[in-house]
């Protein structure tokens, strides 16, 4: 499956946020985004007047770098998010948050949504006992997640990541077992569950165009 394999502090650097793509890394005195205040590039420190196309744009493109996710399976999400009954910009937010990479991300389990995406792939995750290996999978509401690692030792790791991130807040949208290593979603994402300033008004009017 196709993903941004470039380095990731530079997209953080572009939009000028810590998007926290790389775990502990962003919460130190290495972070990119602290040391280097401007965007990346030749460019990157004149001063420049967006236009309404850009903010728009910019918008889109934290969307999608939070969550991993490449143009054409965004726009596919944002087709979704127009079929469903609801408010489009909400519905988007609401399909990324339920995708399997990032639930394994907000139970806490892995450190960044990379590495929860690398965990889902090597058919480590189970959707009402039964092995999902697509990060993308979209999970509904009632369903259990659990992760089993191959070794005991890894899965002692991920005891030790559990705790280690104590301090990051588990959404109420999850109800996670941790001695046992899975979670039941119960309830759908909010918008307040992606925890970050996201204008996803202005992702729907790019779109709209
Ligand atoms: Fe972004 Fe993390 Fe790199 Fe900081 S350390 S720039 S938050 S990926």
């Amino acid at each position: 499956m196709a993903r941004n394999t470039g380095p990731s502090c530079r997209l953080c650097r572009r939009e000028g946020i810590k998007l926290f793509l790389k775990g502990s890394r962003c919460n130190g005195d290495k972070c990119a985004v602290s040391r280097r205040t401007f965007a990346p590039g030749q460019h990157g420190q004149a001063r420049k007047k967006e236009s309404n196309y850009g903010t728009q744009l910019r918008e889109k493109q934290k969307v999608k770098r939070i969550y991993g996710v490449l143009e054409r399976q965004f726009r596919h999400y944002f087709k979704m998010a127009e079929r469903s009954k609801g408010v489009t910009g909400v519905m988007l937010l609401q399909l990324l948050e339920r995708r399997l990479d990032n639930v394994v991300f907000r139970m806490n389990f892995a450190n960044s949504r990379a590495e929860a995406r690398q965990i889902v792939q090597h058919g480590l995750v189970k959707v009402n006992g039964k092995r999902v290996d697509i990060p993308a999978y979209v999970v509904k509401a009632g369903q259990e997640v659990s992760i089993k690692m191959r070794k005991d030792a890894a899965q002692k790791k991920l005891a030790e990541t559990f705790e280690d991130l104590k301090t990051r807040a588990i959404p109420k949208w999850l109800e996670v077992d941790a001695k046992n290593f899975k979670c039941k979603i119960t309830a759908m994402p909010a918008k307040e569950d992606v925890g970050f300033p996201i204008q996803e008004q202005l992702i729907v009017e790019l779109y709209s165009k």
